[in-house]
């Protein structure tokens, strides 16, 4: 039987609705959370991703906006700006857009962020906290959004094999430290793998996050698994495919995540839920991560 289509539009959209329910209970309060993402240059595609970010924040009751700064600006403005943003009280969320143009300092950029408000979940102490597994961590968007994923389809993680393809700083590495938190048995492929078809067809849950067009094909695949596509690629004719080949993974798996409408749409959701984690919890407020699931 072909495998399930892992519907992470409509699973963003239910979280979507739980953050917005979050962001209204907490204006009853008082707290109206902001979220402030930093553009610097003209890149169309980190602007289309900006805009993207500001709009399903707006939608969610989150304030927002984009701060941009042409690609000459001097990195002491930049960092003063952060600085300036992480010191605002009335400043839940900052995120900086990357890649950032040459000539500037991404890893001083990104530490000039407060860790507290860094939505993204790049700067080090996030990434220390999430490496410990404590749960106050703002965790990184897109690794957020797999397991919420899989936790959506109620997928056991504990004491299972799971393959990450991918060591990259914000999908592979984080995504393998929040399946370890969930005690499944975690191994990362990367470039230099040897025979990486043997090791990903060990796997019961497969994270393919590699940015290689279709590397992952249906003989790689253990019969029965769960494989999530998180690459994105573009074909000549417009459309969109990931790093796995659907056609033949589908054959073998029995879940897969589609491109596009699978991990994408959960990275948004996930940063509009990171901004409200920050909002709470630097006013000291209990945090509750939600947990949507599908039903059986
Ligand atoms: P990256 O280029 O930073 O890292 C790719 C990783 O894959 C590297 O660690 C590399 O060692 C490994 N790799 C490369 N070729 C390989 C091969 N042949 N075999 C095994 N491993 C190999 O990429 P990234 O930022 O992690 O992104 C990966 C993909 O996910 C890209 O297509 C990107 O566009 C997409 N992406 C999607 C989202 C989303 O929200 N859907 C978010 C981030 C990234």
């Amino acid at each position: 039987m072909p495998a399930q289509r892992m519907d992470g539009r409509r699973l963003a959209a239910l979280y979507r609705e739980k953050v917005k329910e979050e962001v209204l209970e907490l204006k009853t309060q008082g707290i109206s959370p902001r979220l402030v993402v930093v553009l610097v240059g003209s890149d169309p595609a980190s602007l289309t991703y900006v805009q993207n970010k500001v709009k399903a924040a707006q939608e969610g009751a989150i304030r927002s906006e984009v701060l941009r700064f042409p690609e000459t600006v001097r990195e002491e403005e930049l960092l003063e700006t952060i600085a300036r943003l992480s010191a605002d009280d009335d400043v839940d969320g900052v995120l900086v857009q990357l890649p950032l143009p040459q000539g500037l300092d991404k890893e001083k950029v990104i530490e000039q962020i407060a860790p507290e408000k860094d939505v993204d979940g790049f700067t080090y102490q996030n990434v220390g906290r999430v490496m410990l597994g404590q749960s106050r961590a703002l965790y990184p968007c897109t690794p957020q959004g797999i397991i919420a994923l899989l936790d959506a389809y109620r997928i056991p993680l504990l004491g299972e094999e799971a393959v990450v393809v991918g060591r990259s700083d914000i999908v592979g590495r984080p995504v393998a430290q929040l399946l370890l938190s969930r005690h499944a048995t975690v191994t990362i492929a990367h470039s230099k793998t040897r025979h990486l078809g043997e090791i990903t067809r060990r796997a019961q849950v497969l994270i393919v996050a590699a940015g290689v067009r279709e590397l992952i094909t249906g003989d790689m695949v253990k019969e029965g698994a769960v494989v999530i596509d998180v690459g994105i690629h573009r074909r000549a004719d417009g459309t969109l495919t990931g790093d796995v080949e659907a056609d033949s993974v589908r054959e073998k798996a029995r879940l897969l995540s589609p491109v596009p409408g699978g991990v994408g749409p959960m990275t948004i959701a996930m940063l509009l839920l990171n901004t409200v984690k920050a909002a709470r919890l630097r006013r000291g407020l209990p945090f509750h991560a939600p947990t949507i699931m599908f039903a059986e």
